[in-house]
């Protein structure tokens, strides 16, 4: 056996960045920017206004309440020409261009027209600068607004829209197969045959591919045939970034898995027992002429989707650019005890995560911990990380990992400055 650690360095040996490519901003969320994005335009792009109200010389506000003779309106959208001067006021829109001669607009709640709008009353005494938007107030012309290894959110596609850029260099969502092994699987409708189970594996892991925002293409059922196996994975190597398949990586006559990469898997291409429970066997390497990332996961449902996220979630997100590769671990106390044997492996214990009164998180089991009760782990929000040992009494504390997070750093961790208990009500 191999620790955790050991394991994930040979995995994502086989996860290097899919080479850049220019994709519309739109359908950029998710990738991560392969270059900086540097400005060309400023934004505000002109002084404006950030308010409905008047625009003034701060100076003639001094002695307020002072009365200006209005000379003109300004709407979002205009280019005025008027100038405002001395004694006098613009009526002005927000997100107008601020008329020549003023320098600040008073809000309209402060204001009061007279002389059926000829001229208006300015309540209160403006200084320069009052409600006005400079240009380059968000961004300068040459700041550099992105640095590369920006993962895109939605924000970050509407900065682009204010700054004109359509387009930017990304490196790709990696393009997936998904397979399941095993004559056992059935994929009809109706009553299951004698013998038979129904293929959970592949539409999990499809569902969860998709969720993390990776391209996914189901390459169905193969049986437990060694030659049918390597055509079919060929065949998705050919079509894909990585390929991931479940079943047959174990010890049994049977795994063809681990038979058909033992004969024709790429340099590098290892099958190992990792020192974790559940989810010991993997399979990882090369596969087909394209020399394309392969990940063999176990058969049992919850070891497909806990290896899952131990190695290929990080692969593929290292191969999409990504630094931050998991999810965030934080500090729980075990609100019950938590119980394992000593066996020389981690245990990844299907948890439910809740926050106490105090702010303080806390970890239960959420049930049946066997490999292939797959319910327990729909039910869990958390991985409770057991270490070798006797597992924890109640009140010690345990590092959970929280499932269907992402990219939110670690409570603790000083660059977001969070202490434990930080109080923001958690949601997942
Ligand atoms: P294997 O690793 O192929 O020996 O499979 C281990 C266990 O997982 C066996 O009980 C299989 O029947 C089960 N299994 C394998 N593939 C799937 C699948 N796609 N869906 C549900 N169970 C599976
Ligand atoms: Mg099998």
């Amino acid at each position: 056996m191999i620790s955790l650690a050991e394991a994930r360095q040979l995995v994502l040996e086989h996860a290097d960045p899919l080479p850049a490519r220019v994709v519309d901003v739109a359908d950029a969320v998710g990738c991560v920017l392969d270059q900086p994005v540097v400005a060309t335009e400023a934004v505000p792009p002109f002084v404006n206004s950030a308010m409905d109200g008047y625009a003034v010389r701060a100076a003639d506000t001094a002695d307020a309440p002072a009365s200006l003779a209005v000379v003109g309106t300004i709407l979002a959208g205009d280019a005025p020409t008027l100038t405002v001067g001395t004694g006098q006021a613009a009526r002005i829109m927000t997100g107008a261009p601020l008329p020549a001669g003023a320098d600040a607009v008073c809000m309209v709640e402060r204001t009061r027209p007279t002389g059926d709008g000829a001229s208006v009353v300015i309540e209160i005494a403006l200084r320069a600068g009052d409600h006005v938007r400079h240009p380059g107030e968000d961004i300068r012309v040459g700041d550099i607004v992105f640095p590369a290894q920006t993962a895109v959110t939605p924000a970050h596609v509407g900065v682009l829209s204010s700054l004109g850029i359509r387009q930017v260099p990304v490196h790709p969502r990696p393009r997936v197969a998904v397979l399941s092994t095993g004559d056992e699987l059935f994929g009809g409708d109706g009553p299951l045959p004698a013998g038979k189970i129904r293929d959970s594996n592949r539409p999990a892991l499809v569902a969860t591919l998709a969720a993390d925002g990776f391209e996914v293409l189901d390459f169905g059922v193969v049986g437990d045939d060694e030659r049918a196996a390597a055509e079919a994975f060929a065949a998705a190597a050919a079509k894909c970034d990585a390929v991931v398949t479940s079943g047959g990586v174990s010890v049994g006559d049977r795994d063809i898995v681990r038979l058909v990469l033992d004969q024709l898997g790429g340099p590098g291409t290892r099958w190992m027992q990792v020192a974790i429970k559940p989810a010991k066997p993997l399979a990882v390497g090369r596969f087909g002429d394209t020399a394309t990332p392969f990940f063999g996961l176990p058969g049992n449902p919850v070891s497909a989707l806990v290896s899952y996220e131990l190695f290929v979630r990080p692969a593929l997100r290292a191969m999409a650019g990504h630094h931050r590769l998991d999810r965030p671990v934080l500090r729980a106390v075990a609100a019950e005890p938590l119980e394992r044997r000593p066996d020389g492996k981690l245990h990844l214990l299907r948890a439910r995560v809740s926050t106490r009164p105090d702010g303080q998180l806390q970890v239960r089991t959420a049930g049946g911990q066997a490999s292939h009760q797959l319910r327990t782990m729909a039910d869990a929000n958390a991985f409770a990380l057991l270490p070798d040992g006797h597992g924890v009494g109640t009140g010690q504390p345990v590092a959970v990992l929280l499932l269907g997070a992402h990219g939110i750093g670690t409570v603790g961790d000083d660059r977001f400055g969070l202490e434990p208990g930080f109080g923001l009500e958690p949601r997942w």
